[in-house]
């Protein structure tokens, strides 16, 4: 089947008889960017290509066509753009991923390809929450403070090493893959674990570890926010850390939108 890429690699010629159909890449790594593919793979008018980090050694199947890692900075993913005839891109990439963003940006505006920005809403502090809110890892392992405290990081494994200049907190790291040990500080206990989690058990987590405070990235979104509900039940400090800066490109939070984007 041939395809006649609408946008800034226009082939189309007004004499084939051709189905045209858009051909989206979604750069994924989020819970937004699967519900996306699943859409993508159901629509007609629509073909495309999910895109992994590869940070994940076993990540749960995609209904899309999936690629597996990096393109090799701005200049590989415009070259990608270009050779495989992307006519729109999705960043639905996690809120937090702000490399692959740029370049997202970078190259969208080398390869003249539309790009939208999919994300879930950050948290916003309710009632009972009791923040602190800090630019990044660095301020959030001095918001712990000088005096020892049983410390919740709900971070990832990336930036762990952060909290290693502040040896003297007890750590429990919540992880889906193992980290570097080389990167734990002194005491850190590492468990496993893939959201969602229910709120009954991530406050029963908090309660058997006897939690005093949680560090959480402001990931946004219903999947991880049960610890968010518990820090507020148990009455935990929380040390939020802030989103990093989003760029200029057009953004929502919404699906639908996103499927309105692909399709035009
Ligand atoms: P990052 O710092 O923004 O990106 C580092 C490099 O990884 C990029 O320059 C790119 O390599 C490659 N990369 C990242 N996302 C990619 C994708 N979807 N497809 C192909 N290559 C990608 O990213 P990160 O913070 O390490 O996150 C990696 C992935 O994990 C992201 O896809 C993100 O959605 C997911 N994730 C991140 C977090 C988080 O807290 N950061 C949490 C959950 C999931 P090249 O320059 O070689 O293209």
């Amino acid at each position: 089947m041939e395809f006649i890429v609408r946008g800034a690699h226009s082939t189309s010629s007004p004499v084939s008889a051709v189905i045209e159909r858009q051909r989206a890449l979604v750069l994924g790594g989020s819970s937004e960017a699967r519900l996306l593919a699943t859409r993508i793979a159901a629509d007609q008018r629509l073909q495309g290509v999910i895109s992994l980090a590869g940070r994940t050694s076993a990540p749960s199947p995609h209904d899309l066509p999936t690629r597996i890692g990096g393109f090799g900075g701005v200049e590989g993913l415009t070259r990608y753009l270009i050779e495989e005839r992307i006519s729109h891109v999705v960043d639905a990439t996690h809120p937090f991923a702000a490399r692959i963003s740029a370049n997202a940006r970078a190259a969208c505006a080398a390869a003249v390809a539309p790009l939208l920005v999919l994300t879930r809403p950050p948290w916003v502090a309710a009632p009972g929450d009791r923040w602190t809110e800090v630019a990044d890892n660095a301020a959030a392992a001095r918001a712990l403070g000088d005096a020892p405290r049983r410390v919740f990081l709900a971070i990832g494994r990336q930036g762990v090493a952060d909290f290693r200049v502040a040896p003297q907190h007890d750590y429990v790291l919540r992880v889906i893959e193992p980290p570097s040990a080389d990167d734990l500080p002194p005491s850190c206990e590492v468990i496993f674990g893939r959201g969602p989690f229910a709120l009954d058990d991530e406050i029963a987590l908090m309660r058997d570890r006897r939690i005093e405070i949680i560090v959480t990235k402001n990931s946004g979104g219903a999947l991880a926010y049960a610890k968010i509900e518990a820090a507020r039940a148990l009455g935990l400090d929380v040390v939020m850390i802030a989103r990093p800066a989003s760029g200029d490109a057009p953004t929502t939070h919404d699906i639908d939108a996103a499927m309105a984007f692909l399709a035009s």
